[in-house]
């Protein structure tokens, strides 16, 4: 049996040649996949009135990414003071912003208002608390979750069970409530769908938002301006998935628009969605070296990243594709667990996965770790965050996050 393959978003010579200058394990983007991708989601939904793009930061937080995606038109998504601040020193102004937090404390709801941010509620209660603490802005949208109306995915779980935004009767107090308190400009939102690849299921989250302004305008006569679809755009993590095609979800969000939104009271709603996973995800990589073999009850290779570089496999058992960098096409020798160092079992990269032959100090190449990835990252067994570099456009690399020191680590302590 051969293993499957899966084409990398940087030639393996330069990941090899970058491995070779700098310790691993690291994180590298694909500028110019990254523009590339957001380009062709922009140009899918021109048709759509005032469409934008708000790339979700917490996919992944570095300044030089962002950047990348507010110059192809990107607003920022952010869900915390941190990633409000990142949005504020990359040159994000009013509306530049999308602010969809949750429990969020009044403090960081102050910054967002000083910037502009699109602010998204969570809950009817924050109606009130927001207007009390900080006071409300002109501009105000309301996240939707449709409880068992929807089966929500994996990932975000059910909507019955998920803690995020107003039930269907709150939502419709809310704009009430809204209204009753002066907001003059009001936005829709919903983020029901994670990582999803069926672009049915995607238009059908859409169709859904769009019937619902509708009803919204209907019992409450707020007429709302902007429907966010949230993200949720699935990334192709296993070699027969099938990425989504950007163009085909966006004429047939356009259809779903023209039949429901298009001659109605709401003609010219303006439509914009935070995809994080699928901005990034397909263009970075974590690459990592083999350190150790071993074989007990299984055969085990071990690399120096851990969970603590990218905790998808652990916390959700998530495949991603792995290429042993110069062996790819290579037949497999058989199942490997391949693993980190954590004092945790779960701090696997891939379970019983087919793999060639692996010599100690060889490098893999760990696939579609750009979004959710480095920014998971954690401190656990005093692993230290490594470091992010870009290919440029211009085929340089640039180091865009020095690795950690324990310097870095130890600097909160008193010894
Ligand atoms: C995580 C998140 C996103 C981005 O989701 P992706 O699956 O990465 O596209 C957008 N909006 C909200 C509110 C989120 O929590």
């Amino acid at each position: 049996m051969s293993t499957t393959s899966k084409t990398l978003p940087i030639p393996e010579a330069t990941l090899l040649k970058l491995a070779a200058e700098t310790p691993t394990p690291f994180h590298v983007y694909d500028e110019a996949g990254i523009r590339r991708n957001a380009q062709a989601l922009i140009k899918a939904f021109s048709w759509a009135p005032g469409f934008r793009e708000y790339f979700a930061v917490k996919a992944t937080p570095n300044p030089h990414i962002l950047k990348i995606l507010f110059e192809e038109g990107c607003g920022m998504d952010c869900s915390s003071l941190a990633e409000l601040i990142l949005s504020e020193r990359i040159g994000a102004g009013p509306e530049d912003i999308m602010f969809t937090s949750n429990n969020t404390p009044a403090h960081e709801y102050q910054k967002a208002k000083d910037l502009g941010a699109i602010i998204n509620l969570d809950d009817l209660t924050h109606i009130e608390y927001l207007r009390d603490e900080v006071g409300l802005p002109e501009l105000i949208s309301c996240r939707y979750n449709p409880g068992p109306l929807s089966e929500g995915s994996a990932i975000i779980g059910k909507p019955t069970e998920a803690k995020f935004g107003f039930s269907r009767e709150q939502l419709i107090e809310g704009y009430a409530k809204l209204k009753e308190n002066g907001v003059q400009r009001f936005g829709l939102h919903a983020m029901i769908v994670s990582n999803e690849l069926s672009e049915d299921a995607l238009v059908a989250n859409a169709r859904m938002l769009f019937e619902l302004a509708i009803e919204i305008h209907k019992k409450t006569s707020v007429a709302v301006e902007m429907v966010n679809l949230g993200g949720g755009i699935g990334v192709a993590y296993k070699p027969e998935d099938t990425p989504v095609d950007l163009e085909s979800f966006g004429s047939k969000v356009k259809g779903a628009y023209e039949e429901v939104i298009v001659g109605s009271a709401l003609d010219g709603l303006k439509v914009m969605m935070e995809n994080g996973r699928c901005m990034t995800g397909p263009f970075g990589v974590l690459v990592t070296k083999a350190i150790h073999t071993k074989h007990t009850y299984r055969d085990y290779l071990g690399v120096d990243a851990s969970m603590a570089n990218l905790m998808r496999p652990g916390m959700y058992g998530s495949y991603h594709h792995i290429t042993v960098l110069g062996k790819s096409g290579e037949p497999s020798v058989g199942k490997f667990d391949v693993v980190g160092s954590l004092c945790e079992n779960n701090d696997k990269f891939a379970v019983q996965r087919d793999l060639p032959k692996v010599e100690m100090g060889d490098y893999l190449a760990i696939h579609d770790a750009g979004a959710h990835g480095h920014s998971m990252g954690f401190n656990y067994n005093g692993k230290l965050r490594s470091p992010e570099y870009l290919l440029k456009e211009d085929g340089t690399l640039q180091m865009i996050r020095r690795g950690e020191t324990l310097d870095d680590l130890f600097a909160t302590l008193e010894f």
